[in-house]
């Protein structure tokens, strides 16, 4: 399910006359009234000139890490639980691999709403305390986010809370399209948003990479662009890549992932996603391709950025690093090309200790 708008007569000269951020897309955002806010600022598309010299081509990194909660987690939480809160909606309910539930609990506070989240045991001590600390209901299971999600729908099913799981409701995927939107338009002219030819970004759950698709689309049929819709390369931890071992099978259907989901990306412990079809086919259709990126490198990725181009990235989001340099070994890489951090490698310090 996802949201339509009646997208004709939109000028991207109007857009372009607002303050920046997310709300300066309001009209591509499903929200009516006054947002719930933090105040999220637009974030900054770096030009990475070391990389570019490296690969021969241009590389450029979308940065997410200075959005409150640290990921672009707040993408979606922003988004969504403005459009709970215009729903009348009281409590949530939601299961998360981890930074989703801290960040949606920091909103849900500035919102006055109850959330309750649900996260594997093993997930990351610094997105259980965010929970805590915001006043949300923590509930940890034994096992993955897809028993954290079977927990949280009944927990939704006993109690009428407004269940905000991945791809059950449609609203946090529109707040991911904003992250795009400023790339876009900082990559463009005075008359036009551009279009990096790659985006390089981790998936999970994908749903950034379905907003990444979508609004793409969106900025074509508004015509503030007519450029070639971006080739989008999806990044998978090794130790949990279902939808990179589904791809490279030439399957339809993405089966659960059978071994120990264990990777330092934590955001990337999605075993059984639940549009991994969907995710799959919108990369394939893109021109695209899937990668896994080994334990050691994710490590090394986030050293390598650190040192080359003065970015602390988190784990998830350097993995698009290895990914790129993989491509560019195999002459597959075509520039310019975007990474997507996802979020402050500052939430996980522990990871670089060793
Ligand atoms: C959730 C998360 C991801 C994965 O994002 P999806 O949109 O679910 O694919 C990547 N990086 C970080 C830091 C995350 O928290």
């Amino acid at each position: 399910m996802l949201c339509r708008y009646n997208l004709s007569g939109l000028m991207l000269a109007d857009v372009r006359s607002r303050p920046p951020g997310t709300w300066r897309y309001r009209e591509l955002l499903p929200i009516e009234g006054d947002p719930v806010s933090l105040g999220e600022p637009e974030t900054a598309t770096l030009f990475a000139p070391r990389l570019s010299e490296r690969w021969g081509i241009e590389a450029w990194i979308k940065d997410e890490s200075t959005l409150p909660g640290a990921t672009f987690k707040a993408r979606g939480a922003c988004v969504g639980l403005s459009r709970a809160v215009e729903l009348g909606v009281k409590r949530v309910v939601m299961p998360t691999a981890g930074n989703a539930g801290g960040t949606w609990s920091l909103y849900a506070a500035r919102a006055g709403i109850e959330i309750t989240v649900v996260m594997s045991a093993t997930a990351p001590r610094t997105n259980q305390l965010e929970v805590t600390a915001a006043g949300g209901t923590l509930e940890l299971v034994d096992g993955s986010i897809a028993d954290a999600a079977v927990r949280a729908k009944e927990i939704a099913d006993e109690t009428g809370a407004f269940f905000a799981a991945t791809f059950y409701e449609p609203y946090r995927l529109e707040g991911k399209k904003a992250a795009w939107l400023e790339s876009f338009d900082s990559l463009g002219d005075a008359d036009s948003m551009s279009f990096p030819a790659t985006i390089v970004l981790p998936v999970g759950g994908g749903v950034a990479a379905i907003a990444a698709a979508k609004v793409a689309a969106e900025v074509r049929e508004l015509g503030w662009s007519n450029d070639r819709a971006p080739r989008l390369v999806g990044v998978q931890a090794a130790n949990c890549a279902p939808i990179v071992k589904a791809f490279e099978e030439g399957r339809d259907d993405v089966p659960p992932w059978t071994g120990d989901p264990h990777t330092v990306a934590a955001g990337l412990r999605v075993p059984a996603p639940i549009e991994g079809p969907l995710v799959m086919e919108t990369i394939r259709a893109s021109g695209g391709t899937m990668v896994a990126v080994e334990e050691d490198r994710i490590v090394e990725s986030m050293r390598d950025l650190a040192a080359t181009e003065g970015l602390l990235a988190c784990p998830e989001g350097a993995t698009t690093v290895d990914a790129a340099e993989q491509l560019v070994r195999a002459g597959d890489l075509d520039g310019p090309v975007l990474l997507y951090n996802t979020g402050a490698g500052q939430k996980y310090l522990d990871v670089l200790t060793d």
